[in-house]
């Protein structure tokens, strides 16, 4: 009996119309758990490096993680991973929500499309059925607006329903996956679902997952209730108020946007406004937010309720959460008003919230520079939030200029020329980022934003304050119950670090303590991803219910392995090493690894080739940050030195 998942994938050649329920192999999850890790297997074993986004050779991949559909709390996540035609590398990206538990109750881990479909089509599970049906009425319908159609269409009205909308249907470079209460939306993994041809994943299952030691497993899962409660109740002083709590960001419960709308930059990470916050702003804001939020929610077994419906009148609901909530408002210079209602359209059309708001305002940036011409944006009305919808409209399209921007700000600033490049400038690996810029550079982000390999801020950073605490008092205060900690030492890390002075950025935390931080940060995460368990409560949070303590125990007692601290830690590692080697192979290297030159005021050149040194050495890669084949035979993975050896990515044995 396979306990914790279910032990079949379900495969689908979309160029010949066939499905497949396949058997995997329990060995590949004891070596990699689930999830990510257990699809980057796939990816590696069967799309060769050549293969281009677009090609039917690319995989798309929805999985569960390995403990969905327990009932450890907030483990919802579906990974969903490819070829991004963005980044031209491996696309992660996660949504809440209810679907990948629904998937593991209609009896699979994964769903794995490949080939693609010569007309449009929707997926249809249910449990042991499953069908490929015609979707031609639901081609340029939104996203929600599918979700709801196939419910009603198949009489299921709890089936979960993941799909795309015009953006992904028109391979967006930038389109999402869209779910109703969560979205995919890094990567471009929508355009990849568009070009097989597909506008929708329908599952509805009603099975049941074994637990290997089930009363040990409830008592684990009660335990993180309790802390969850009683952690609510003591949100952390001296931090920002959306880190002093759980969950995601809580930008849904939250008015006082103080620190983003001052830190952020506004436009295309073009000007920061110091005095942008006022009283009359915060209550003009309060309102706004309180008339349109209809309902806190949560995703699938989880207290947390990050989300809300939005309900914005003349416009139907649709969910909003965490950062954007700003992101439309900041880069058009607008109000949240705006914001909400725009971000409802978007929904629909299935874009990243983070991406698309940055090319628009990219485009309006090059058309104030001369760059873009009138002919470029004719028919463009003058006031910026017509501007905003227009472009938006035109971009899901591929209409004119919009199809140029449909490419995202690293590939359209190339095709436009002239100078565009320099307004690309706060991509990281090809993809734009959050518009966050600062003044002294913090070796920790550095390192998260050279070598992150998510291309999403929020799924990087983590336990580790952000910054040094004000007071030696609030500092020691934080420490007393910081059982997260893996070792003793990351408390005189914390202990030492000071806001000015010697032991201040950026030279503090020092070049070790960053490599062990950032290795631990992402260490969390990784094991997240491999069991679908919502960063929220675990990678992203200070002080999290989950975390390296007591992941074993679940683990262990969900399926049968016998996995302590140091399994944990090496499987994880080998995940992370295996998603590097598949980076590798496509033509990663060092010279990608930086972020974007105007991220921090500040640069130490010196400073920062050292820690990149000092960080590749640490994980066991070699000075380009290629693993090494002594690293990859450490953690199981000769067959990825073979292949290196084969394609000269390695030679005679030695990076
Ligand atoms: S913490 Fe928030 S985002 Fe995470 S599973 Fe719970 S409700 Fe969803």
């Amino acid at each position: 009996m396979r306990y914790a998942e279910t032990g079949y994938n379900l495969e689908i050649d979309l160029s010949r119309g066939n499905i497949e329920r396949v058997e995997t192999d329990p060995r590949l999850t004891e070596l990699h758990l689930g999830g990510l890790g257990t699809s980057t297997r796939i990816l590696w074993d069967r799309v060769a490096p050549e293969t281009e986004p677009f090609s039917p050779e690319n995989l798309l991949i929805f999985s569960s993680g390995l403990l969905c559909g327990t009932p450890a709390p907030g483990c919802n996540r579906t990974i969903v991973s490819t070829i991004s035609p963005q980044t031209q590398l491996m696309a992660y990206s996660m949504m809440g929500g209810f679907w990948a538990p629904e998937l593991k109750y209609a009896g699979y881990d994964k769903v794995i499309l490949r080939g693609k479909s010569p007309n449009l089509v929707y997926l249809w599970i249910n449990n042991d059925k499953v069908e490929i049906r015609d979707a031609s009425h639901l081609r340029g319908k939104g996203s929600n607006e599918t979700a709801e159609l196939l419910r009603q269409e198949l009489k299921e009205p709890n089936a979960q329903v993941a799909a795309i909308g015009l953006a992904g249907e028109n391979r967006v470079y930038f389109a999402s996956i869209e779910q109703g209460r969560s979205s995919a939306s890094r990567g471009g993994i929508g355009a990849v679902m568009g070009d097989k041809g597909v506008k929708a994943i329908v599952v509805r299952g009603t099975k049941d997952i074994n637990i290997a030691r089930p009363v040990e497993y409830m008592g684990l899962c009660s335990d993180v209730l309790r802390y969850i409660h009683d952690r609510e109740q003591k949100p952390i002083p001296g931090v920002m108020p959306i880190l002093a709590g759980l969950g995601s960001p809580q930008e849904m419960r939250l008015i006082d946007e103080e620190w983003h709308t001052t830190n952020f930059m506004w436009g295309n990470s073009r000007t920061r406004r110091k005095d942008f916050w006022t009283k009359e702003i915060e209550e003009k804001w309060r309102e706004t937010q309180e008339s349109t939020r209809t309902r806190l929610i949560s995703c699938y077994n989880c207290p947390m309720k990050c989300a809300a419906t939005i309900s914005v009148p003349g416009i139907s609901t649709y969910m909003m959460k965490c950062f954007s909530k700003l992101t439309y408002t900041m880069a058009a210079y607008s109000d949240l008003d705006f914001g909400f209602r725009i971000a409802q359209r978007a929904t629909e059309y299935g874009v990243d919230g983070f991406s698309a708001p940055q090319v628009m305002a990219f485009a309006l940036e090059l058309r104030e520079a001369g760059i873009l011409k009138d002919q470029d944006m004719q028919g463009m009305p003058t006031d910026s939030e017509g501007k905003f919808y227009w472009l938006l409209d035109r971009i899901v399209r591929r209409e004119g200029i919009g199809d140029v921007l449909a490419n995202g700000t690293y590939w359209a600033a190339k095709q436009i020329g002239n100078g565009a490049e320099e307004f690309a400038h706060n991509n990281i690996k090809k993809q734009e980022q959050l518009p966050l810029k600062l003044g002294m550079l913090n070796p920790v982000y550095f390192l998260m934003y050279s070598t992150g390999e998510k291309i999403n801020i929020t799924q990087i950073e983590g336990q580790f304050p952000q910054a040094p605490f004000l007071t030696k008092e609030e500092t020691e205060e934080f420490m007393k119950d910081w059982i997260q900690v893996p070792d003793e030492k990351f408390k005189d890390y914390l202990r030492k670090w000071e806001m000015r002075g010697e032991f201040s950025n950026p030279n503090y935390p020092d070049i070790q303590a960053s490599c062990d931080i950032v290795d631990w940060q992402e260490m969390m995460h990784y094991i997240d991803d491999a069991l679908g368990m919502c960063a929220g409560l675990s990678s992203f949070p200070l002080k999290p219910p989950y975390h390296i303590h007591n992941y074993p125990d679940f683990i262990s007692s969900a399926t049968g392995f016998n996995v302590d601290e140091a399994g944990l830690t090496k499987i994880t590692k080998r995940n992370r090493t295996l998603v590097r080697a598949f980076n590798v192979r496509r033509g990663m290297r060092r010279a990608d690894e930086k972020p974007p030159e105007d991220h921090w005021k500040k640069r130490f050149p010196e400073l920062e080739a050292k820690l990149l040194d000092a960080y590749y050495k640490f994980k066991g890669w070699d000075d380009q940050g290629i693993p090494t084949k002594e690293s990859l035979k450490e953690l199981d993975l000769a067959y990825v030195a073979e292949d290196f050896e084969k394609r000269g990515i390695i030679q005679n044995g030695k990076n």
